[in-house]
């Protein structure tokens, strides 16, 4: 590489909302620390996430961010059909994602026309279709997580361990074989959605993408999961490098407002409504991007938060823009509680919300990104998992880091699979939940001291000479001086 030039680093997110709003955080640190950086993206999401490109913009940073044309149609996806979230039914999801190897030529192409030629490709897990371009140009490339790594280590240790075939029934308990700590879940908890016949050639791309990587990119900090990235880097035999929390680069009110997608409430009026109330006094209530409540269950977690005592609530309800029954009942709501809560419809500026000191608690359904947040803002939470790494996560959370109080979800609603007509949480599930934590016993003092300590932890990794930042310039320094920069036979010049 010409040592008068920055490194130039190519960013490849997954499409979805949990894995996209991270990965412009981490463009942004990575163009603050002195680098060039491409986001790839597509022309659907370029659009979706156009405050956070204003705002990288209007910084300054050196971020381009290159729009690579997704031929949906190919693949027999409606049009725009760019990201998860714009899913409209299960079958979809298959050749949502065998349709993204379509992305390789676009990728390859730019690539190779790229000036200042690229370094090093950074690939979200799931893209692992970008691996491929890089090995096709001999780039060296590092895998990066969105999940927690206390999810990664304990899905390396099932697969390895092939428990879950020993286990006949969905709802037994079991003990996850080769932890330090005990730690219980069902089968129907950790079985994965990649695990069936019909993902096989996905599966075995993804898994070919992660051998394949320099090294590994995490979304978590060495104070909050120390033992977990201590045998993660035994089990890989490569680098692991924890970079976050990510959400920490946005410092302000603006930045953290324009994350994801434009906000369905005006911030200053959110802001006036928390600036009213008590420090700590406020429970917010989010399911992430991907999540949806059927109409019984809204009515359950309504219930529940009208009866839980004191706490003023933030409750962000996706529903009510989907479902007229759900709008209609929401409205209802909101008219019977106005004195005390706020609702909103769509998406709301978590991250605002998080950080403000009137709010005390989150219900979450424990997505990593919204889970890491509450971890960063000090928070203490209240764990819904639904799908996917979230059962994982509320372990973590429960029963590793001592911050939160499980609803009592046992069993998963999966991602676009039709649930039990039944609600599984009821209102007072919910209620009780909330008065836990959000009371003033000894139990919820100590989890909220713990809550704050970590916080604390959190911002101490993300400050200069902080865990975080350094192993940010490891990766940078890496990208530089990688023994596959070098002059390859086509006479491409890294
Ligand atoms: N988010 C937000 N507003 C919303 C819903 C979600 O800002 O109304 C953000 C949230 O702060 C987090 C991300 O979207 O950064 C959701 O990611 P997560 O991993 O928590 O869950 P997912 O949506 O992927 O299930």
């Amino acid at each position: 590489m010409d040592a008068k030039r920055k490194p130039h680093l190519v960013l490849v997110p997954f499409m979805a909302q949990g894995h996209m709003i991270p990965a412009v955080d981490m463009a942004s640190l990575l163009a603050v620390a002195g680098t060039d950086v491409t986001f790839i993206t597509t022309p659907v999401n370029a659009a979706r996430i156009r405050p956070a490109i204003d705002r990288v913009e209007s910084a300054g940073l050196s971020i381009r961010f290159v729009e690579i044309n997704f031929p949906t149609a190919e693949a027999g996806l409606p049009a725009g059909l760019e990201n998860i979230d714009l899913i409209t039914s299960a079958d979809q999801f298959l050749p949502f994602m065998e349709s993204l190897s379509f992305l390789k030529k676009g990728l390859k192409l730019h690539l190779l026309e790229a000036n200042p030629a690229p370094d090093c490709i950074i690939f979200d897990s799931l893209s692992s279709w970008a691996a491929d371009v890089a090995q096709s140009l001999g780039l060296p490339h590092l895998i990066f997580y969105g999940p927690s790594c206390f999810f990664i280590l304990c899905s390396i240790l099932l697969k390895r361990s092939q428990v879950l075939d020993t286990i006949a029934d969905d709802s037994e308990t079991f003990v996850i074989p080769g932890l330090p700590q005990t730690i219980e879940v069902t089968k129907a908890q950790v079985e994965r959605w990649l695990d069936g016949p019909e993902w096989e050639k996905v599966r075995e791309e993804i898994y070919a993408a992660d051998a394949s990587a320099d090294g590994v990119l995490i979304n978590t900090f060495n104070e909050l999961e120390t033992w977990c990235l201590e045998i993660l880097a035994k089990e890989k035999g490569k680098k692991v490098w924890p970079i976050g929390p990510l959400c920490l680069y946005n410092k302000d009110v603006e930045s953290r407002a324009t994350r994801g997608k434009a906000s369905s409430i005006d911030t200053q009026l959110l802001l006036s409504w928390l600036d009213d109330k008590e420090t700590g006094s406020v429970f917010y209530v989010s399911f992430g991007s991907l999540s949806r409540n059927t109409l019984l269950q809204l009515v359950e977690i309504g219930l529940g938060l009208e009866a839980a005592k004191g706490a003023p609530f933030i409750w962000v309800v996706k529903e009510a823009e989907e479902g007229s029954e759900a709008a209609r009942w929401i409205d209802d709501f909101e008219e019977r509680t106005k004195e005390r809560g706020m609702v909103i419809r769509g998406w709301a500026p978590q991250a605002v919300i998080l950080w403000h000191p009137a709010v005390g608690g989150f219900m979450t359904h424990c997505g990593w990104n919204s889970t890491l947040e509450a971890v960063s803002a000090g928070v203490p939470m209240v764990t819904w998992p639904r799908f996917g790494d979230q059962f994982l996560n509320e372990r973590l959370v429960v029963d590793v880091l001592k911050v939160g109080v499980a609803v009592g979800a046992k069993v998963p609603t999966l991602f676009m699979k039709e649930i039990s007509a039944e609600a599984p949480v009821k209102g007072e599930d919910v209620k009780k939940a909330v008065e836990r934590l959000m009371g003033s016993g000894e139990e919820a003092e100590e989890r909220r001291a713990r809550a704050k300590e970590y916080g604390e932890k959190a911002r101490r990794a993300m400050e200069d000479g902080g865990s975080s930042v350094e192993n940010l310039k490891q990766i940078i320094h890496y990208a530089t001086v990688s023994p596959k920069n070098k002059v390859k036979s086509d006479g491409y010049i890294y």
